[in-house]
């Protein structure tokens, strides 16, 4: 049975790169009918941010990426589920899980005790430095016997553990999107296993977690390739059975450059609060690395399942591009019926403060249709409707144009006169006035329709017109086009 894992450390948020991970895991597992595994991987603590866990799980909760095992949150907080738990590392930790494994390697002689101090490692790592060489453990305590360093552990000095790598050892493996990768073990460092106070660093208790939890794909990105020798190093050391790896794309910027916290967003939650919607963002983030063979763009959670697949990963950077997200955003905005954009709008507008929580539901129900069409996420909205909201605009520069080279004051005059006719605008005046301004001016067709717009919202394009009436009412324009005459 395919079982696969998203293994985030709770540093702060769920980084855009990161949610587009567990969805590869989350789809591939779907797809085989397997589990999908949450594990947090929290063995560094000085990385460790408060609530953390609580925010990466309610951002995989906001996009409908849902593990089946492992971490959870409910109501009573973060709980665990499943039978190969615990699921956190640093519980892992106080149940001894990875001594004993540590025990294992350093009996088959594949890990040494080391206790060279902080300052020794930096003189030997600046010496290398300054040599033009790599900075790697040198090396000195590797010889050391295990008797030897058993005396020294009782004598009470401090020591880690280290993996003692063969030396000019070819170690190699299959990477299911990059194909195989070779590398020398003299390009490897002795990586530190644990330390003393039982926690291990995450190449260790990743190899360990993954075998004991029975993950047969390990789906993760690909600055974690360089360190996957090491990895298999340890499989094999164990006797264990190698899972499958697949290594994914870098997300990049348009700049083709790693996404950065400057530059760009990187927290899921962010294109959240902008008003994309979790269907769209989960849609276009499995297209940043990964396209279909029929290369369809617009799919459902259920259709990237049947369509997933690991060999059309592409093997280099996939690019985030702001513009296709808002594009894919945008389709699923449309495809929203009035009622429901209604309730999404509503928050954006009462936080922008250009409406009360108490503000008509008729009317916002009617903003809703309106713009539909012109959102490309869901914060637009107080920026599309400003000029519903606020009479003073300025003019943009063509809607200056069409004014001024039009019969406005007749429009205006016109206009008025048939408000004065009717108690409130309502559906049937707001299709027909322009027809009967036409009768009673003679002007027609753009000369007629622009600067009306123009002048009731400042823009030349913008929503249908018979809804800007509806939405604006009798006093409203009547304010506004008195300007003009
Ligand atoms: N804890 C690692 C991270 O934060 C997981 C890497 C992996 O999936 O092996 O990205």
């Amino acid at each position: 049975k395919v079982r696969v894992r998203f293994a985030p450390s709770p540093t702060g948020y769920l980084h855009i790169g990161g949610l587009r991970t567990a969805l590869y895991n989350y789809l591939y597992a779907k797809k085989m009918g397997g589990d999908f595994l949450l594990r947090i991987e929290d063995t560094d603590r000085t990385r460790y941010v408060e609530g953390a866990i609580e925010n990466l799980i309610a951002a995989l909760d906001w996009a409908s990426v849902k593990n089946n095992e492992g971490v959870m949150v409910g109501e009573n907080g973060v709980y665990e589920e499943g039978e190969y738990g615990p699921y956190i590392q640093s519980d892992r930790v106080k149940e001894g899980i990875y001594q004993k494994y540590i025990d294992i390697l350093i009996e088959k002689g594949l890990a040494y005790y080391c206790f060279c101090s902080k300052e020794r490692l930096d003189e030997v790592r600046n010496r290398q430095k300054a040599d033009g060489l790599i900075p790697r453990y040198d090396g000195l305590c590797r010889s050391l016997s295990i008797e030897e360093a058993k005396k020294r552990i009782a004598a009470g000095e401090e020591y880690v553990v280290r993996l003692k790598l063969p030396t000019n050892e070819d170690i190699e493996f299959e990477d299911v999107v990059k194909g195989k990768i070779t590398i020398n073990t003299s390009d490897l460092d002795d990586q530190v296993l644990i330390k003393q106070d039982g926690f291990p660093t995450y190449h260790f208790a990743v190899v360990v977690d993954d075998h004991l939890m029975g993950i047969t794909h390990i789906v993760r990105g690909d600055e974690w390739i360089s360190s996957t020798p090491k990895h298999v190093f340890l499989y094999d050391a164990f006797g264990w059975e190698r899972p499958k790896f697949v290594h994914l794309p870098t997300v990049l910027n348009k700049q083709r450059k790693k996404l950065s916290k400057r530059h760009d967003d990187v927290s899921a939650m962010d294109f959240k609060e902008q008003g994309y919607l979790p269907e769209a963002l989960v849609n276009y983030l499995a297209l940043v690395g990964w396209s279909p063979d029929d290369n369809e763009e617009i799919m459902s959670m259920d259709k990237l399942i049947e369509k997933f697949s690991f060999d059309r990963v592409s093997k280099n950077g996939g690019i985030f591009d702001r513009d296709k997200l808002n594009w894919v955003n945008q389709h699923y905005i449309r495809a929203l019926d009035d009622e429901k954009l209604k309730e999404l709008i509503k928050p954006y507008l009462v936080k922008d403060g250009v409406i009360d929580e108490d503000f008509s539901d008729e009317k916002l129900l009617l903003i809703a249709s309106t713009f539909k069409e012109s959102l490309d996420r869901l914060m637009d909205i107080t920026e599309k409707t400003s000029f519903v909201f606020n009479g003073d605009f300025d003019l943009e520069e063509d809607a200056k144009e069409f004014i001024e080279n039009s019969d406005i004051a007749s429009l205006s005059n016109a206009f008025i006169e048939e408000l004065k006719e009717i108690d409130e605008v309502d559906e049937e005046f707001s299709k027909g006035v322009m027809k009967k301004i036409q009768k009673k001016t003679g002007i027609k067709g753009k000369n007629l329709y622009m600067p009306t717009r123009a002048a009731l919202t400042g823009m030349v394009h913008g929503p249908e017109f018979d809804k800007v009436l509806l939405l604006l009412g009798k006093e409203e324009i009547i304010k506004r086009l008195e300007k003009y005459i």
